[in-house]
């Protein structure tokens, strides 16, 4: 059975792992549950990673997270390619399993409504590690530019970007699906989230590409996409932002354009879909509602 050849192989690899105490041994190795509600890291905030206790890969994110009142620690997603799912020896749930070592670390769980991502690994505490980010530094900014997968096309590739998600922000509907949207009524707009690291690059930077990647002249949404969640918008975290973002819209009024980019403050983040996340990474192609083209000559 799958299961066990996995075990297996983990065992007779255990020397280059991690040695495990009893306890441990109970949980990764023979697939135990540790109580709920006993796990240190259960209501770990940190920011930092988390990874394998036995092989010490990278294996969830500290903004994965979320607290799910279950009694472990939850997370709606996993570091890509890191965990395994088997199906559990009950014949009902699904085991997850770490990729690399095989290591027991909970179960996965669908369709509860804890996040967007309608998604939770329950992880036992004990089969996890946390590292700390020393100092986190990353930051996030939010744009909505029409079709989300067109503007998240141009930001992951964009120097010093980390990650990038898209969603929905802005709205009155809480955790609104796609066809929500879609019906115009929610008052979202398809977002994308942008994480950069300052020391790479800068706000002004991706205020830049934003302009340069869409038509924010438009004001009845982008290209063929027309609707209010595909208005040009620029969701400012401070203070700070939103008067770097009205100089590069005065200087783009002062080159004679039509701005027709709006500020609103950040709200909730409401991660779409998955089939939405990285669209044309994994479907391939180009955006057909966005081009770059420069206008900043710095
Ligand atoms: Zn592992």
């Amino acid at each position: 059975m799958n299961i066990n050849e996995n075990t297996k192989n983990q065992f007779s690899e255990t020397m280059k792992y991690n040695e495990l105490t009893n306890a441990e041994k109970r949980v990764i190795l023979f697939k135990e549950t540790e109580r709920p509600f006993s796990g240190e890291l259960l209501n770990n905030k940190k920011d930092g990673t988390y990874v394998c206790k036995q092989c010490d890969a990278p294996l969830f994110r500290s903004s994965d997270k979320f607290d799910s009142q279950c009694g472990w620690p939850s997370f709606d997603d996993e570091i890509d390619g890191a965990i395994k799912r088997v199906n559990d020896a009950d014949g009902i749930r699904t085991e997850i399993i770490c990729l690399n070592c095989g290591a027991h670390l909970g179960h996965l769980f669908l369709n509860e409504g804890f996040t967007s991502k309608q998604i939770r690994y329950c992880v036992n505490s004990i089969s996890l590690k946390f590292i700390p980010n020393i100092k986190n530094t990353l930051k996030k900014a939010y744009f909505a530019s029409g079709c989300f997968w067109g503007t998240e096309y141009f930001f992951m590739k964009a120097p010093g970007v980390t990650r990038t998600q898209v969603g929905f922000m802005g709205g009155n509907v809480e955790n609104p699906t796609y066809e929500q949207v879609c019906q115009k009524n929610t008052g979202h707009f398809e977002c994308t989230e942008v994480e950069y690291d300052p020391k790479i690059t800068s706000y002004e930077e991706m205020l830049k590409l934003f302009f340069e990647t869409h038509d924010f002249t438009q004001t009845d949404g982008q290209g063929p996409d027309i609707g209010p969640q595909y208005q040009s918008c620029i969701f400012y975290s401070s203070q700070e932002e939103k008067q770097v973002a009205e100089k590069y819209i005065n200087i783009l009024i002062k080159m004679g354009y039509d701005v027709a980019t709006i500020l609103k403050p950040t709200s909730v983040f409401w991660e779409a879909e998955d089939y939405h996340q990285e669209y044309y990474k994994h479907k391939g192609g180009r955006p057909y509602c966005h081009n770059y083209k420069k206008i900043f000559i710095m």
